[in-house]
């Protein structure tokens, strides 16, 4: 860095709450760390950012220097893109405050906490919303791009139940957006990613969740996958939406309930998700067990933001990652037989294919109700390739394309931005439909300069 940057990031510095990390600093290796360890780079400039202040003094500071602006909220994103090579990274890591209003309903949450810190302050009040299933995943990335878990059947996307959020614009402006207020925008952060602007706290509605839910694994061996993904897809269909069951196809990990033979074993797993009376939801899944000869179950009451975190220990960081996603209306026979084909030959020991039931609250939302588009999506599948060795690039990043290729026929369209990698910019605008053209008058209205472009990016000119 040149001198002359290095004296304004002095000045930059000294309106700072927060404070500013350059690559001679000793923690800046650790901070520019994100989840996948295929994005390695190197930030000219890291803005730890304490309040929404900061982000506007950030914003200023990146447009005054001509510097590219990521933006991180807890750094999971499968295409890396809250990391930047040479230019200013906001990150939003230290504001994590969550507060609950009981009486509401309603939680005021910052852009850097995790899902595990909202889980957790929202529980105890025995209050939650639907958020995604890996508790280390940041509010804020999920949030913009739409988010959904196991509370989705019954209440929607985590956008269906945004309230309001504080969004700093390009022009790092603050603005308040709601169903009342700047609307156009409320209309594009729910799902339009971090094209618009940088939300600085989220307004949720809460429900009343658990704080027991009951919740499990049942096992099978892969070669009855057939027999068990048919019946699935027809149980679910009349399950009631407290239920969710999703599936999915990997080597089985080294759980207690499984006998050692099995472990490192290819299976299909159905994770079960019910949060109502526990009598009831034990009657409702037991035709599950019925679906084929399981291997083993674990299945029982346990509190809700425990199950939360039931498969951080598949999902740690540091692995080298690369997702392709579907959507699917049905899942049709030569789906799943493209399934089973490829869930067959699996090219590294933590490889999956899993399927996400989604079907219930957010199919009764109108595609043009806000940014996210695809109501019709009933399963979000998810190739997930996932591996330790470099080496091992070529081998498992062709497995996911070739699936991704493979199973195109029987997808729906639109597509998940949350679970799209760094090449698939050329999917962007059929991920938003009808949705898409809308967005770009946004985006030319917030972003002219598209300030906001690391992102799956909407392009202000396009
Ligand atoms: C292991 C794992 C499990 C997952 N499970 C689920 C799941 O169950 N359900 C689901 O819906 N998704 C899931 N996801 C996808 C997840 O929603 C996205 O990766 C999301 O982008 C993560 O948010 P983050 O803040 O951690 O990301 P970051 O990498 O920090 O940010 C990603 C992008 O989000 C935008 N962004 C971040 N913060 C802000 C902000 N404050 N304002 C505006 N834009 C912002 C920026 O464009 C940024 O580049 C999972 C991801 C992983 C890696």
């Amino acid at each position: 860095m040149n001198s002359h940057l290095n004296q304004k990031v002095a000045q930059l510095q000294s309106k700072l709450k927060g404070q500013v990390l350059l690559p001679a600093d000793v923690n800046y290796h650790e901070i520019r760390k994100v989840w996948n360890a295929m994005i390695d780079r190197h930030p000219a400039v890291i803005v730890r950012c304490a309040d929404s202040q900061d982000v506007q003094s950030a914003i200023v500071f990146a447009r005054e220097n001509g510097l590219e602006l990521s933006v991180r909220g807890a750094g999971h994103n499968i295409a890396g893109s809250a990391l930047i090579d040479n230019g200013l990274m906001v990150d939003l890591s230290t504001m994590k405050s969550v507060q609950i209003d009981p009486l509401k309903k309603t939680a005021y949450v910052d852009p850097g906490a995790t899902l595990r810190d909202f889980d957790e302050a929202a529980q105890a009040h025995a209050l939650a919303t639907p958020v995604g299933i890996n508790s280390t995943t940041g509010i804020a990335g999920l949030t913009v791009g739409g988010g959904f878990g196991w509370l989705t059947r019954k209440y929607g996307f985590t956008i269906d139940n945004l309230v309001s959020a504080e969004v700093i614009t390009a022009k790092a402006e603050k603005l308040v957006t709601s169903e009342d207020e700047n609307t156009d925008l409320f209309w594009a952060i729910r799902g339009g990613g971090g094209n618009f602007g940088i939300v600085t706290r989220f307004e949720f509605r809460l429900h009343p969740v658990g704080p027991e839910i009951l919740a499990g694994l049942i096992v099978f061996p892969f070669n009855q996958a057939l027999q068990v993904l048919r019946q699935y897809r027809e149980f679910v269909k009349s399950a009631p939406e407290d239920l969710s069951v999703w599936a999915v196809l990997r080597q089985a990990p080294p759980l207690p309930f499984l006998p050692t033979e099995v472990h490192g074993k290819e299976v299909v797993v159905l994770p079960i998700f019910y949060a109502g009376d526990m009598a009831k939801g034990q009657k409702l899944i037991e035709p599950l067990r019925a679906f084929g000869t399981p291997y083993g179950e674990h299945i029982g009451p346990q509190p809700y933001s425990q199950w939360q975190q039931a498969f951080d220990p598949l999902l740690t960081a540091g692995a080298r990652n690369y997702w392709k996603s579907h959507n699917f209306t049905e899942l049709g026979n030569k789906a799943l037989d493209s399934i089973i084909e490829f869930a067959g030959k699996l090219p590294s020991s933590q490889c999956e294919i899993f399927i996400g039931l989604i079907s219930g609250a957010a199919n009764r939302v109108r595609s043009d109700e806000m940014a996210y588009a695809s109501r019709d999506t009933k399963f979000i599948l998810n190739v997930h390739s996932r591996w330790e060795n470099a080496a091992d690039d070529t081998k498992c990043i062709t497995w996911a394309r070739e699936f991704f290729k493979a199973s195109a026929p029987y997808a729906a369209a639109g597509a998940y931005v949350n679970f799209m990698t760094e090449d698939e910019s050329d999917r962007v605008a059929a991920a938003y439909g009808s949705n898409y053209n809308r967005l770009v008058q946004i985006k030319r209205k917030y972003d002219p300069g598209n300030v906001f472009h690391l992102n799956q990016n909407i392009k202000p000119n396009a």
